[in-house]
């Protein structure tokens, strides 16, 4: 071991310093973020592998993850479907089948009659006995008794070149560096977290967290660990939480420092557009309303989430707050996740701001030629005072002569770094733009506090008055008949139908196809019904062609993809076919369903399911048949799958937890809000290493 120099600490201790790291595996741990020892100390296991004990065979169970050992009874070569070495082995309790699909001859040739081999692997059902497939294995002598490991066997996240093996080498080193004699200050690492703000917590020091995670004793609580609800685990995740969500509000007290754009004195101009809409602001829009125009009221740049089920009316909240900026002579952006929804925004923004003399403009990646020039050009001189679309509004070449707000609809499908990166998009000197978020998809407080805390929120928590709750029904696919039927009795009675085809596959192509099939297939059947078809793959003016055709009632039955997921709305729709609803997840499906039930009149959803379902999927679609409260059925889906699935991998991607669990760790977050308050106010320089220690430079949310 290089003794590290006088003014090091593990902080900045390079990595190299570690016996068998050169340049080359420098540079493969940096794929891993690991630059320094303390990064090699935080880089903590993923899971634990029991090896502490041989496991009798009689007493395993599929789904194990165990060590066995036995004798071999029989090797042989099978010549199935796919050819296959099978080695029985017993030990006296019960028997067990090693299953190998590559082998060479000299490993066959290892597999005597009689003789020991001790493996590790899951046990799986096979067909006469138990299986393992593809275990690690090694032949022993049966009648010596080898040791097995002392200590559960940690799991690195690791990666190509960078093995187990290494990895278990490292974190050795770097486990001595935090030492077990007199510390010097040159190998210190630092509690960031004084010891009396986590007393109440009754926790452990942080470097023997640290030691027990990595190298758990052998007497160590099996199952609390594997969970990771051991204490030691649970200190590490409440100081995992607490660096995000200190980076979050960090970027919140920066935003009441910065400066935006006064938005005041455009009232009368919102007064004129509400008394256009043929109906009444509910009382949560108004009060929201009210929210939003008295943040754009202030110096400072507002960020705030509005939170509202599917169907509330986020779009008339949004349409106030852009006319309030575009009233106080500044430019609005409104950014939505598709294509087919920015487009359907454009419509509604147009139809209603063009007769108040607003000029709307719409621009998407696929904006090409002259009416592309046209629309940057006018959002570069300022005479598009509102402009829609997608992600594309922010790249390079989009200026705006005067940006006052952003607003983002759906904000679930975008990450936490795309958000923050948009707050600088649109600066104008040292002035930044507001910044209104929506989301139909609730966040459980959890989430809220580690990916959200940035931002102020506010919910709209009622739906428009004479709504019905949507009726749905489970279906088998069995019954499609029956289910054809009642779309053509829908239709012809003059009201319209969505029938939604899902795939699993992300392919456009995929899905696209099936919902052509499907589409050819039902106007096969169902002569008298008008359909029209809606997937990824058409232009978007085929795609806006379509839309508008339905809206207008000039198509009864839209066949789709799952594009139509967010924010399509067609009021007198009434009826909904989801096909395969098992293959997505709740929030998607509610999204989906949220299509229908949008006039005064009542609709129902069919989820028309393959059988046979799985109990999973029994219980989820249950949960969606009963509940048709977005919070509710968000939290449900949230148990079933975790907030990753939820969320989708854009948003939970930017957070790669080491430890810390969202959902298992809910109970840590109230603690570490009132840390972070309390080191905030008393050790504010403490923040900013405690963040780069758990989130690293590059991910370090103040600094986008
Ligand atoms: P979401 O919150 O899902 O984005 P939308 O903004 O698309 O909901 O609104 C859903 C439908 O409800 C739209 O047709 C919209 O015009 C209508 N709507 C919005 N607010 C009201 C209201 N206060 N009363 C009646 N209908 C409303
Ligand atoms: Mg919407």
């Amino acid at each position: 071991m290089v003794s590290p120099g006088p003014s090091d600490n593990l902080e900045t201790l390079p990595v190299t310093v570690l016996k068998g790291v050169g340049p080359r595996m420098a540079g493969r741990l940096e794929r891993l973020q690991i630059r320094t020892v303390q990064d090699v100390l935080f880089h903590l296991p993923a899971r634990y592998e029991d090896r502490t004990r041989v496991m009798p065979l009689g007493s395993v169970r599929t789904g194990d993850h165990v060590v066995v050992q036995g004798e071999v009874d029989l090797a042989e070569v099978r010549f199935g479907r796919r050819r296959s070495l099978l080695v029985r082995i017993s030990d006296g309790t019960g028997a067990l089948t090693l299953r190998f699909f590559h082998f060479n001859a000299k490993q066959q040739a290892g597999f005597i009659r009689g003789a020991g081999i001790r493996c590790y692997g899951e046990v799986r059902s096979g067909t006469a006995t138990a299986e393992m497939i593809h275990p690690e294995y090694r032949i022993v002598d049966p009648e010596e008794t080898m040791p097995v490991e002392e200590h559960l066997t940690p799991v690195y996240p690791a990666t190509e070149g960078v093995h187990q093996l290494t990895l278990r080498a490292l974190t050795e080193q770097a486990l001595q560096y935090l030492g077990t004699g007199p510390q010097t200050a040159s190998t210190q690492l630092t509690d960031w977290l004084p010891a009396r703000l986590l007393t109440p917590f009754r926790m452990t020091s942080l470097s023997a967290a640290l030691r027990y995670v990595h190298r758990p004793p052998a007497n160590a609580p099996v199952d609390l660990l594997m969970e990771g609800r051991h204490p030691a685990q649970q200190r590490l995740a409440f100081e995992e939480l607490l660096a995000h969500h200190l980076s979050l509000r960090r970027v919140r007290l920066r935003a009441q420092h910065a400066r935006a754009p006064v938005l005041s004195g455009s009232q009368a101009l919102v007064d004129r557009f509400v008394a256009t809409l043929p109906f009444e602001l509910t009382a949560a829009q108004q009060r929201v309303n009210a929210e939003v125009s008295k943040d754009l009221e202030q110096p400072h740049p507002m960020a705030r989430l509005v939170q509202g089920d599917v169907g509330s009316g986020k779009t008339v909240v949004a349409a106030c707050a852009a006319l309030t900026c575009v009233g106080a002579g500044y430019q609005v952006a409104l950014m939505a996740p598709t294509e087919l929804l920015a487009e359907q925004h454009f419509r509604s923004f147009s139809d209603w701001l063009a007769p108040l003399g607003i000029n709307v403009v719409w621009h998407t990646g696929k904006s090409r030629g002259k009416v592309r020039g046209q629309v940057l050009e006018a959002i570069r001189d300022g005479s598009a005072e509102v402009a829609v679309g997608t992600h594309a509004l922010f790249q390079e070449e989009v200026e705006f002569a005067r940006a006052g707000l952003v607003i983002i609809d759906e904000q679930h499908r975008f990450g936490v770094h795309q958000r923050l990166a948009l707050r600088d998009k649109g600066r104008d000197g040292d002035l930044r733009p507001h910044q209104l978020v929506m989301t139909a998809t609730p966040i459980p407080r959890t989430l809220a506090m580690t990916i959200y805390a940035d931002l102020d929120t506010s919910l709209i928590d009622e739906l428009p008055p004479g709504r019905l709750p949507v009726k749905t029904v489970v279906i088998s696919q069995e019954r499609r008949e029956e289910v054809m039927q009642r779309v053509r009795n829908a239709c012809t009675a003059g009201q319209q139908a969505y029938w939604v085809c899902t795939l699993i596959e992300e392919s456009d192509v995929l899905q696209s196809q099936a919902a052509e099939k499907t589409a050819a297939f039902l106007a096969g059947t169902l002569p008298d019904v008008r359909i029209g078809l809606v997937h990824g793959r058409l232009k978007p003016a085929v795609k806006e062609t379509i839309m508008a055709a339905f809206k207008a009632g000039n198509i009864d039955l839209l066949v789709s993809t799952t594009v139509i997921e967010v924010g399509v709305d067609v009021p007198n729709a009434t009826l909904m076919i989801i096909e395969n609803p098992e293959r997505l997840g709740l929030a998607q499906l509610h999204q989906l369903r949220g299509r229908v039930g949008r006039g005064p009149r009542q609709s129902s959803c069919v989820l028309l399911y393959q059988p046979p379902l799985s109990d999973n999927a029994r219980d989820r679609l249950a949960a969606l048949r009963d509940n048709n409260d977005g919070f509710e059925i968000a939290r449900r889906d949230m148990e079933l799958r975790g907030p990753g699935e939820v969320l989708g991998t854009r948003q939970t991607g930017a957070i790669n937890f080491h430890i810390a669990d969202l959902l298992r760790d809910e109970s840590l977050l109230a603690g570490v809000e009132k840390v972070a308050v309390q080191l905030l106010a008393s050790n504010p320089e403490n923040v900013t290493p405690l963040i780069r220690r758990w989130l690293g430079v590059s991910a370090d949310y103040g600094e986008v």
